[in-house]
Formats: C-alpha cells, sequence, structure tokens
C-alpha cells in the first residue's frame, strides 16, 4: 500500500466531495493501490472494503468508534471496537479468477459477485428494484435442464438463493455488528459501513488540517504544500507555539 500524504489525501477528499460514494471509494483506493488501477473497479465490494479498512488503519489507526440508536427504545449507544474484528477472511484470489456456481430448483445458475462497476450503474439507473438490477448484472448464465433461460426469468427462489450465496461467500460487503441494549437488553444487529464511515473521518480531518494550514500560513507566512508535508508532531509543536505567544 502506497502511504497517503496529507496532500495526496486533501485532494482526494476535495475532488471525492461532488462523486458519489462509489467513486470517492475508488479515488481513495486508486491513490493507495496505485498497482491496481486497472482492477479496483472490478473488485468484488467486499474485497473493496476490506483494502478500504487497511487504509483506513494506516490513516486513523486500529481503533474505531462509532454510534448507534436502539431501534427499541431509542437508547444512544456507543459501540467500540477494532478493524480487526470486522476484517472478515475472505479469499478474493480464489473468488475472481473462477466463476461462482450455484444449482437451485434445477436451475444451474453461474454468476459473479457484484462489484463497483455494477454500483455506479446502479447509482447512474435507479432502477425501482436495485437487487433484481444487481442480480441481472451479475449472473454469467443460467441454464434449466438444457435450455438457457434469461437472468429475468429467474424464478424467485433461485434468485434468492444467489442472493445469499453471494452474501455468504462475501461477508465483507456486509458488516453487521450485533448489539445488546443495556437500557432494554434488546438484541439486534446494526450495519457498519467502512466507506461511509471513512469519508466522514476524512471529512473531519480535512476541515482540521484547513485550520491547521490557515492558523499557520496567517501567522508564518509558509506556503500551503510545506505546512501539508511537516510532521503533525511539527504542525502541533508550531500551533503550541502560537497559542502560547
Ligand atoms: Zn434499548
Amino acid at each position: 500500500m502506497h502511504p497517503l500524504s496529507a496532500a495526496e489525501l486533501l485532494h482526494i477528499w476535495e475532488i471525492g466531495q461532488s462523486q458519489s460514494y462509489t467513486r470517492k471509494a475508488l479515488l481513495v483506493l486508486m491513490a493507495a493501490f496505485p498497482n491496481e488501477v486497472e482492477t479496483l473497479a472490478q473488485m468484488p465490494i467486499g474485497e473493496r472494503d476490506s483494502k478500504l479498512l487497511s487504509v483506513r488503519e494506516a490513516l486513523f489507526g486500529r481503533d474505531l468508534i462509532s454510534m448507534a440508536l436502539c431501534e427499541s427504545c431509542g437508547e444512544r449507544l456507543e459501540l467500540a471496537f477494532r478493524t480487526s474484528d470486522i476484517h472478515a477472511s475472505v479469499d478474493y484470489a480464489e473468488q475472481v479468477d473462477s466463476e461462482l456456481k450455484l444449482e437451485v430448483a434445477r436451475h444451474h445458475v453461474l454468476f459473479r459477485l457484484p462489484n463497483s462497476v455494477d454500483l455506479e450503474a446502479l447509482e447512474a439507473s435507479r432502477p425501482t428494484d436495485a437487487q433484481a438490477f444487481l442480480l441481472e448484472k451479475c449472473i454469467v448464465k443460467v441454464t434449466k435442464g438444457k435450455k438457457r433461460l434469461a437472468s429475468s426469468e429467474l424464478p424467485e427462489e433461485v434468485a434468492e438463493a444467489v442472493m445469499s450465496k453471494m452474501a455468504e461467500i462475501d461477508p465483507q460487503a456486509e458488516v453487521q455488528i450485533a448489539l445488546t441494549c443495556p437500557a432494554c437488553q434488546n438484541d439486534w444487529l446494526a450495519p457498519f459501513d467502512i466507506l461511509t464511515f471513512l469519508w466522514q473521518e476524512l471529512t473531519a480531518w480535512a476541515q482540521r488540517m484547513i485550520q491547521e494550514v490557515h492558523v499557520l500560513a496567517s501567522v508564518y507566512g509558509w506556503p500551503e504544500r510545506a505546512i501539508l508535508e511537516m510532521t503533525p508532531l511539527r504542525r502541533k509543536l508550531y500551533l503550541d507555539q502560537i497559542r502560547h505567544s
């Protein structure tokens, strides 16, 4: 992984502002994995998210703190966990290279896992049934006996089986955290999305960085690039000087 500098990160955040979350993820990953630029968009969503988790570890560490509201009583819960708690061990190298197969109710289905290209197509066409849209993108071939079927002809039961197989193979694509409310003991599974989480952190970081550059440039007259190239410690020491003078 290429370590992202403050200047690179600020640039990614700035151009990502006007883009979809799928694009935001690709922007971060293209910068962090420059050798894999060609394949990032075709990566299954779980693999993308696994890479985003690694980027997050490198940028902000392994500890995550998130908030959740109890669905039953509305109590606010603070969730503290580590990136390793939600990092599934999936062997993507094996899965991406091979087409996935499933046999349900005499239907033979060949399929692949959804990727960023599919999500971008979904965002662009906004179909009423997002699941059916993704399924159609990801189904390579369906046969029943010797007859080849269109993916739109898939019976409900088979479509559901394919989707649950996808979730089973790529658990990283939809992370859920088991929660128990301390106030009412309600148990539930809360979804956790590394992409929106990381982007929120990046936004807070960028705003802080702009503020630091503003203060240091105003006082010392240094150019933005010189300030961004400093280590966080060096910036902090100068900011302390300004505060104490
Ligand atoms: Zn509760």
